[in-house]
């Protein structure tokens, strides 16, 4: 039984040119952003119908080219994210990118399934989902877009981004720049796409959309809420509070530099950096003694901690804003302390109830709590990460320990023994991902995640063994 290649692209093309029927095209000059949410979703219907229709070849080609892009503008880029948000830091940025660029999957993620009986062939296809709404953080204005644009595409979608209105410029540069590469390599335009000016209304435009089949909410406890609301199909990746957990078996001056390199890239801003640090009395001093050898931590005496906590944790409790994301030079210099332009974290013995322990600073302010065990370190850790089901990190080379605290804690990443940043791939093992859905439970995303199941059954035949 041969395949009529011609005959099923030409079934194909024909189905598709009577869907667009009427449809006005995209003006040839078309950047990737657009005036409005309905002109937006119009033109993404039509991108996605016409990707599906080009050779999984052509896919991969625009896919290779998006990827060079971005390490072609990578500086650029990285400097406009800092410069536009005020948050992170350039050379950390430039990481980042380059990360999304390389270690976001593929179409490889989204290979078929085939199994095969004494009643045929099932195939079990990763079919895509249409049209996603994706809304995206301030904190990385690049990376999330890079990845979930690689990821979504090569799943057979088109995406249109909500970007954090505080991050419209570097978001929309960066769109245009993929969308640049999709149209120059053979894709459709419209394929990426954004609103010229992103706000609350326009995200709740996207969620409401009819024509929007999925959702897709990266960011804090509200914008996961309200796509779950929406009564469709919604992805939420939330708000973390990672705990990094030491133990008295850790090799401690290798968790002293893993903490003060994790917590401190971006200035904290990652949603998977380490949050607070709770360590075993009995090695306790030791760790502080090794995050000071770093070069690269500052301790903060009792009295100068005070200072900085009234100064980033406002009255009503709450992280003071202006302080996120920003260099501990800064954030010192603002209580009276300098420290020199080598130092990336400052870092202070808390009590258990202080409130940078359980708030999500992301800001380079690191606490850390003495527990008199590894019990009672586990159980309190558990208590931190608060159920966001995130990322905690432990440094122990006790299996059983290990092991304890992995199942206690439940997290999407669980990190032994690295900085937190390892569990998204920068010098760990697997894909990256800069949306980890931990409320909804798809955890690191990739191409699958933005798939619906498609099962074609052939009954008899096709067994060939
Ligand atoms: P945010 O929740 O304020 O904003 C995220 C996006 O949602 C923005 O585009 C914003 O405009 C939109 N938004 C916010 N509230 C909304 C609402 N009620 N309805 C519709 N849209 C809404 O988050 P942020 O400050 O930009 O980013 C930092 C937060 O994101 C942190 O809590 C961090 O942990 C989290 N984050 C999570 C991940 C993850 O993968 N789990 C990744 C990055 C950041």
């Amino acid at each position: 039984m041969a395949v009529n290649q011609e005959l099923l692209s030409g079934v194909v093309q024909k189905v598709i040119a009577e869907l667009m029927k009427g449809e006005a095209p995209l003006a040839t000059d078309f950047d990737g952003i657009h005036a409005s949410v309905d002109q937006a979703v119009e033109g993404a219907i039509r991108a996605q119908r016409k990707l599906i229709s080009l050779p999984l070849t052509t896919r991969d080609e625009i896919i290779a080219a998006m990827r060079q892009t971005v390490l072609d503008n990578n500086e650029r880029l990285s400097r406009m994210a800092v410069e536009e948000t005020n948050l992170g830091r350039y050379e950390d940025k430039i990481r980042e990118n380059i990360l999304c660029a390389t270690k976001t999957l593929g179409t490889e993620d989204i290979q078929p399934v085939a199994k095969t009986g004494d009643h045929g062939l099932m195939l079990l296809e990763y079919a895509p989902v249409g049209v996603i709404g994706a809304l995206t953080p301030i904190t990385n204005p690049t990376g999330t877009i890079i990845h979930n644009s690689i990821s979504m595409i090569a799943a057979g979608n088109a995406v249109i981004f909500n970007p954090h209105p505080t991050a419209t410029k570097t978001s929309a540069s960066m769109i245009r720049l993929m969308h640049s590469a999709i149209v120059e390599n053979g894709g459709p335009a419209g394929l990426i796409s954004a609103v010229a000016q992103p706000t609350l209304d326009t995200a709740r435009e996207i969620i409401d959309h009819p024509k929007v089949n999925m959702l897709v909410a990266t960011g804090g406890k509200p914008v996961v809420k309200a796509v779950l609301s929406a009564g469709k199909k919604a992805i939420g990746a939330g708000a973390g509070n990672p705990p990094a957990l030491v133990d008295e078996t850790a090799h401690i001056r290798n968790a002293a530099d893993c903490i003060v390199s994790g917590a401190s890239i971006n200035n904290n801003i990652f949603c998977t950096c380490e949050k607070e640090v709770i360590v075993v009395d009995e090695v306790a001093d030791s760790l502080i003694k090794f995050m000071q050898e770093t070069g690269r931590a500052y301790l903060l005496s009792p009295e100068e901690a005070d200072r900085v906590a009234r100064l980033v944790v406002n009255d009503k409790g709450k992280i003071n804003i202006k302080y996120i994301g920003k260099n501990v030079q800064l954030i010192l210099k603002e209580v009276g302390i300098t420290v020199d332009e080598a130092c990336r974290l400052a870092i202070f013995e808390a009590p258990a109830d202080h409130p940078l322990v359980w708030l999500e600073q992301m800001m380079p302010i690191m606490p850390i709590v003495r527990v008199p065990n590894v019990s009672e370190g586990i159980e309190f850790a558990v208590k931190v990460e608060q159920g966001n089901r995130h990322t905690a990190i432990m440094h122990s080379t006790n299996v059983d320990n290990l092991t304890a605290f992995a199942r206690a804690v439940q997290t999407t990443i669980f990190i032994k023994n690295g900085p937190a940043y390892a569990g998204i791939g920068l010098g760990g093992e697997g894909h990256t991902a800069f949306t980890i859905a931990g409320p909804t439970g798809e955890g690191m995303t990739s191409a699958r995640t933005f798939t619906r199941q498609r099962r074609c059954t052939l009954v008899e035949g096709f067994r060939i063994i």
